[in-house]
């Protein structure tokens, strides 16, 4: 499950935030950049600071980390006592001593940093349920990496309401393990695949921000669900251009060409008030296109 918490470029405007979102997947707690105000967009939208687990800061422009101050102040606040992991460009690493020292910060909670890499794909983060790998974007301040966050295979479940409800929890627990069950007299009374099923693992990726950049495609397959920005009108082309950003038709062609699930934009101009159209000249060129509105929650 997505949870957006911003999706405005550069100036937040018109009650759009800067850069922010939370990724469910497998195990984890994803917060993935933090534009000024998210610690508000968080409590705005019901996400605990006490169960993030991490944050992935794409690169060093402002709106897409200006957050992370206040929000690291707030989880202290709260009492946060978690492990909490940050994965950024190393030079974040500096500012962050930086502000820890000028405002005598000791934290109760430990905070683990890693530096990400330039222009390279990268597993930088594998537990039993999930990787998290580097995407080379291309954008005026390096390093600037898009994320892709696999699911790995789920435990097998029960079909809901498949089985009896007097049924032995031995027998139970056989089937949830993938065993098939049998009689003494060797008779199969359970087939394991007649009751149970493996929960579908997604692969989401996030492209923000970025020039358009085909050699994504390949990078891309079999993604579920793209988070590709917009920041531009196909009308304002050479901008896009000039500040390394893309386009709506840009974005919707990277998604067509990698064959992705569903295409979610966002990270669009403060010049346009209005997101719709940036979101109908998408879907004329791939139509299962969303604009990622801010306390929206996607499931796929
Ligand atoms: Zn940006
Ligand atoms: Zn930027």
């Amino acid at each position: 499950m997505l949870t957006i918490l911003g999706s405005s470029a550069a100036l937040p405007l018109y009650k759009r935030h800067n850069a922010s979102q939370v990724l469910q997947a497998g195990k984890r707690m994803i917060m993935i950049d933090c534009g000024d105000g998210t610690q508000h967009q968080c409590t705005r939208y019901g996400v605990s600071l006490h169960k993030l687990d991490m944050l992935l800061i794409s690169h060093l422009h402002g709106d897409h980390f200006f957050g992370i101050f206040a929000l690291l102040n707030n989880m202290q606040m709260v009492g946060r006592t978690q492990k909490f992991y940050i994965f950024a460009p190393p030079d974040l690493a500096d500012l962050l001593r930086l502000q820890f020292k000028v405002t005598d910060s000791v934290f109760r909670f430990e905070i683990v940093f890693k530096g990400l890499p330039t222009d390279s794909i990268d597993v930088f983060f594998e537990d039993d349920s999930i990787t998290i790998a580097t995407l080379p974007l291309n954008h005026r301040i390096k390093p600037c990496n898009g994320f892709l966050v696999r699911e790995k295979v789920k435990p097998t479940k029960i079909k809901p309401h498949s089985l009896p409800p007097d049924l032995a929890g031995a027998v139970y627990i056989s089937l949830k393990n993938g065993q098939d069950v049998y009689d003494e007299a060797g008779k199969l009374l359970y087939r394991a695949e007649d009751y149970t099923f493996v929960p579908p693992s997604m692969l989401y990726a996030y492209c923000s921000d970025t020039a358009y950049t085909p050699s994504l495609v390949p990078l891309l397959a079999g993604v579920d669900m793209l988070y590709h920005e917009a920041t531009f009108m196909q009308e304002d082309l050479t901008r896009a251009i000039e500040t390394y950003h893309s386009t709506t038709e840009q974005a919707g062609q990277i998604a067509l060409d990698a064959g992705v699930g569903k295409l979610l934009i966002g990270h669009i101009s403060a010049k346009y008030p209005d997101y719709e159209p940036l979101l109908q000249e998408t879907r004329k060129i791939f139509p299962n296109t969303e604009f990622a509105v801010e306390g929206e929650r996607f499931v796929w």
